[in-house]
This record gives structure tokens, sequence and C-alpha cells, in this order.
């Protein structure tokens, strides 16, 4: 089973890329339609398609594949998911669009900051153009009343939306509320290069003020006390920037500020041990995300 009802009208899929659980998932919101939000990577769509099964949805009746942004994990399976759902159409910022319409560039990137996780992730196929519907801010019906509500969060990536569902009152935020850790229930920055603080931190607050009940992770999962959360978030992304920016004026490595992060940060001092361990997030969470603030830190100085 890679399925479960975690709402009304709403199901988790997780991905288990690369044989990993909770690591990514994508999920299905049903109204008078069928609406997925992240397609997830290219080597996953196969367990995508068989979580639709599971659920009794006909690949027919999807309308949207809604992502919150075109990096690898989130939308880099779209063109591939497209392929066996006739009706449906992608949902995307339109900075991210040409990135779906041609995925060389966005390959080659992702292979030269990921490594080896881009291979773990697949190569992006293109997506249609007039499959695409570009848009930063409005909302797609969902069923009586009930509604899909775009919300441009730019930070994580220049290209960031997020998706507010009115049948729980959750939020979708991508990467722009940082990855979640079901297993112990705390949030860790999702920052890679080229990583924005001011426009995360804003980006947090549109959130904040929609005064979400629930969160769905795409790394991982479904959480509660969203507001709360969010606040956090906010408040770590600036612990993380203090620490970058002092590692920066002394001339410190990355691995000599991820120290510093890893001491002075409570929630890092309990995952510490387990992210080292874990083989992607010793590269994403304790490599790439840390260079997002060192970079955002020097940009902002030069
Ligand atoms: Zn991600």
């Amino acid at each position: 089973m890679h399925t479960q009802e975690i709402g009304k009208n709403l199901y988790q899929v997780d991905l288990e890329t690369g044989g990993f659980k909770n690591l990514i998932c994508s999920y299905i919101l049903r109204g008078s339609k069928i609406i997925i939000v992240e397609s997830g990577p290219t080597s996953s769509v196969p367990i995508l398609a068989d979580g639709l099964k599971e659920l009794n949805f006909r690949l027919e009746d999807v309308e949207y594949v809604a992502v919150t942004h075109v990096h690898l994990d989130h939308g880099g399976g779209a063109g591939t998911l497209l392929k066996a759902l006739p009706n449906a159409k992608v949902i995307v910022h339109p900075r991210g669009m040409p990135h779906l319409i041609d995925p060389q560039r966005l390959w080659e990137s992702a292979q030269s900051v990921l490594g080896f996780v881009s291979e773990i992730f697949g190569e992006p196929e293109p997506v249609p153009k007039e499959r695409i519907i570009p848009i930063t801010e409005g909302s797609f019906d969902l069923d009586s009343g009930a509604k899909l509500k775009v919300i441009e969060t730019v930070g994580h990536a220049s290209h960031s939306l997020s998706f507010h569902e009115s049948f729980n009152n959750g939020v979708f935020p991508g990467d722009a509320a940082g990855t979640y850790f079901p297993e112990f229930d705390v949030v860790i920055p999702t920052t890679p290069p080229p990583f924005h603080l001011d426009s995360a931190l804003a980006s947090l607050d549109k959130l904040i003020s929609l005064n979400p009940s629930v969160l769905y992770y795409s790394h991982f999962g479904k959480a509660s006390n969203a507001v709360q959360r969010l606040i956090d978030y906010k408040l770590q992304l600036q612990l993380w920037s203090r620490i970058a920016e002092q590692g920066v004026r002394q001339n410190k490595s990355l691995l000599e500020i991820r120290d510093g992060i890893l001491a002075e940060d409570t929630v890092m001092r309990r995952l510490g041990g387990y992210l080292k361990s874990h083989k992607i997030y010793s590269k994403t969470a304790l490599g790439n995300s840390v260079q997002g603030f060192i970079d955002y830190d020097k940009q902002k100085s030069s």
C-alpha cells in the first residue's frame, strides 16, 4: 500500500523514490475532478500511477497536476506523468514553465548541484506547452464551493508556489516551509542555492496570514499546528542565516558552518546523527541547504 487517506477528499502517496520511504510524497485531491499535487520525480511516476489505481481513480479523470516548483523531486516527473493522464494539465509558476517545456538545462544544473541524487530522481521528460497553465495567483474549483488556491511563495526557488485547499483548510507548501520528519516531528531548512532568505520569510508570512490548520509537506507528510510550525520555521531560517553570516565573515568552510548549525540549532542537535547517516539528507540537508545560506550572504554583501 502506497496510499493513505489523510483528510476530507485527500490522499497521500508515498513515492518511495529510490526505495526510500518517507522521502517524497504526492497528494491527490478528489473533488468533482481529481487534482494531483506534485508529480514527484520521473523515477517515481509508476508508483504514483499505482497509487491512483489503488484508490480506484481513473487516469482520465485527473484534471490537473499542480507542481509547487520544477525541481526534479517535485515537478521532474510531470512530463512522464502526463503521458499517462490524457486529460490533465500542469499548474506551474510562469518562471518554471520554460523548464517543463525544455528540461535540458534543469537536468544539467540538477546533476551538478545534486550529483548522484539527480540520478535517483531520473531525467525529466518535456511537457507539451499547450498542456501547461502558468499562474502565480488564482484558484481552481474543487467541488461545491471548495477551492484550490494558488499562492506565490518564492524564496526556496524564484518560481515556488504553494496551494491551499479548503476541504480541510490545509496548505501544500512544497519546499517553502522546510522538510518535515514525521518520525521526529521536527522541521529543518530546505534551502539549496539559489536561496533567497528575504523572499522566503515574506512567503512564510503569506502562508501564516491564511491561518491554515494543517500543512502537507512534500518531504514528508501531514502535520498539524500549521501556523506555529511556519512561525518556528521563520525563526530557524533566521538562526541559520546568523550562523552562516558570522561564518562567512570569519572565512569558515562549509563544514565548519555546518558544524556550527549542528551545535546551535536545537532541532539539528537532535537530528544531526540521523541526517549524517542518511544517504540523501547528508548531501542535501547538511550540504546544499547550508550552501544556500552561504551563497545568499555572499551575494547580499557583494
Ligand atoms: Zn524538494
